[in-house]
């Protein structure tokens, strides 16, 4: 069997990256794998029944976001983004993991929360190490230079979403 950890970003404007990485989740939790979860940006108050799964399932599972909104300010993005982006690069260097996801990480590099260059020279270097986890990244308007150094990337289209239809947000399928 080939083993060939893989850098996999899901990004575009239709409903359905997070939960593709969660799909990845799923599958590797059948196959006994350990598995990550850090979330960027959004706030993580949200008791969701991916999180309430993860904690059943010894999944790990942090929120370095403060919110998505233009109440907070930049310096306290970035700052929730610089400690996530850390806890990325420990959780890297203990060499335990099979999956790490970083979810909505495209906003911190987009944004500027994150050095961009300095982001990606780090994954550059994730790659070359021969025992590291399959990474998946999620959000909007993935930067080209994510796309360049990622190996899958997959762009959802919106096609047609419930709530333009006043419809309201489904448990299970929103949270
Ligand atoms: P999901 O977590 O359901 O896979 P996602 O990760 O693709 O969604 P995000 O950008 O993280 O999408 O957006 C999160 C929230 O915004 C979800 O509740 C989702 O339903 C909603 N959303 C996503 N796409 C759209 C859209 N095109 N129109 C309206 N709401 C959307
Ligand atoms: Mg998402």
């Amino acid at each position: 069997m080939s083993n060939h950890p893989l850098v996999i970003t899901y990004t575009g404007n239709g409903k359905g990256k997070t939960t593709a990485a969660l799909g990845i989740l799923f599958r590797s939790l059948g196959h006994h794998k350990r598995c990550a979860v850090l979330q960027f940006i959004k706030n993580g108050n949200l008791v969701t029944g991916e999180r309430k799964m993860a904690e059943q399932s010894d999944v790990l599972w942090e929120s370095h976001g403060v919110g998505f909104t233009w109440e907070h300010d930049r310096e306290s993005n970035t700052a929730a983004s610089v400690e996530g982006f850390r806890r990325f690069q420990q959780l890297i260097d203990t060499g335990s993991y099979d999956l790490i996801i970083l979810d909505e990480f495209t906003y911190p590099v987009s944004l500027g929360f994150l050095d961009e260059s300095e982001v990606m020279s780090y994954l550059k270097d994730v790659k070359k190490r021969r025992k590291r986890p399959h990474i998946v990244i999620t959000g909007r308007d993935a930067p080209a230079s994510l796309i360049e150094i990622s190996d899958l990337v997959s762009e959802i289209v919106e096609v047609k979403h419930p709530m333009k239809s006043n419809i309201g947000p489904q448990m299970m399928i929103e949270y």
